[in-house]
């Protein structure tokens, strides 16, 4: 007999993206990282933080939680953070959900969404996607009385599209307030300006809005592992109370700190990954490969328009991207990673030998 509860067992194994961790000499592409190095400023805050890890970092990051509470114009009691926002994500799906109740995601979407929805042994509830965008209105009407989480994913992991912020303003009108709506923006960052959602504002007049983020995407920090969530304060306890205590390190506390106060640097590596998403796009459909309109720092090529085989065989020539059976997804590189890959596109058209 298996101690393990079937809610547990039953879950499939989390699939990573492929990296490179021993063959640096390989292309990134395929895990949506950033390509710049920590800033400088951020190095150093680590540094100064260094002498001190002998000690437990403070409970609750509260030095973080301040500054993103002031970044938001929120309380600091609706800040949580975790080792990651899929640790935020966890967190709260074990806070609300059980046998009985359920989370509804869209599908294709983050892989964690799946595993996450039932590992306190609730129910998943996948919607397709529309086309390669978010069907809003389904997902909407998925939510029953038992629906205590609805995630929505924009700019949606793999297909890079961003939701229409009047129609997710819509949404958060309609949705009953039983069920929380989770806003995953991880590549926030990435979006035009002009089509970001107000979400700050949405957090004061949507009591069941909560805000996930993360320090993985644009500020380059996925390895520290520091994410975090905005949400109404008893939701922030519920969260607090089934997060391990001393969860986020000190390293990644001051990181995160130093990395929110660089936003001038920060828009630069922004401004570099969307004029590359746009030169990337362009070799993509010149070589009869069109990805999708993306507002992330990758592209996605629909299964309809990829050649047979297109990750394996840019993986023969050192350039690692995911596969997923609707499309491939290609994470934003360097230049000379990005080079790599269109230099390896005419390669992957030749047909198999049979
Ligand atoms: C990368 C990503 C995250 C961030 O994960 P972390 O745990 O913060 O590294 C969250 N949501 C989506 C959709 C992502 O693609």
């Amino acid at each position: 007999m298996s101690l393990v509860r079937p809610a547990v067992a039953d879950l499939p194994d989390y699939v990573p993206g492929r990296t490179s961790a021993d063959v640096r000499e390989l292309a990134q592409l395929a895990s949506n990282e950033s390509p710049f190095p920590p800033l400088p400023s951020v190095l150093t805050a680590m540094a100064g933080e260094l002498p001190d890890v002998h000690r437990y970092p403070l409970s609750g990051s509260p030095r973080l939680r301040a500054a993103l509470a002031a970044h938001h114009g929120v309380e600091p009691a609706q800040v949580s953070v975790g080792a990651g926002s899929v640790a935020v994500l966890a967190h709260l799906c074990s806070a609300v959900l059980e046998p009985g109740r359920s989370a509804v995601y869209p599908w294709r979407s983050f892989e964690a969404y799946p595993l996450l929805a039932r590992i306190t042994g609730g129910e998943g509830v996948a919607v397709p996607l529309r086309g390669e965008g978010l069907d809003l209105p389904a997902l909407q009407a998925a939510v029953t009385a038992d629906t205590r989480l609805l995630l929505v994913c924009s700019p949606n992991n793999p297909t890079g599209s961003a939701c229409d912020a009047g129609e997710l303003g819509r949404l958060l009108d309609d949705v009953p307030d039983t069920c929380l709506v989770v806003l995953d923006e991880a590549y926030v960052d990435y979006v035009e300006h002009e089509l970001r959602p107000p979400v700050d504002r949405w957090l004061a007049e949507h009591p069941n809005l909560v805000l996930l983020r993360t320090f993985s995407k644009a500020h380059g920090l996925a390895g520290l592992r520091i994410g975090y969530s905005v949400s109404q304060p008893d939701i922030a306890r519920a969260i607090g109370k089934v997060t391990v205590p001393f969860t986020v390190t000190a390293l990644a506390e001051r990181a995160a700190l130093a990395s929110l106060a660089a936003t001038g640097e920060l828009a630069e590596r922004v401004a570099y990954v969307q004029t590359e998403r746009t030169r990337v796009a362009d070799a993509l459909r010149a070589a009869g490969l069109p990805p999708a309109p993306s507002q992330g720092n990758f592209l996605w090529v629909p299964d309809a328009v990829r050649p047979a085989g297109l990750a394996r065989r840019l993986a023969g020539t050192g350039v690692l991207v995911r596969d997923f059976p609707e499309g491939t997804r290609i994470t934003i590189g360097s230049q000379a990673d990005d080079d790599r890959l269109v230099a390896a596109l005419p390669d992957t058209l030749v047909p198999t030998p049979r």
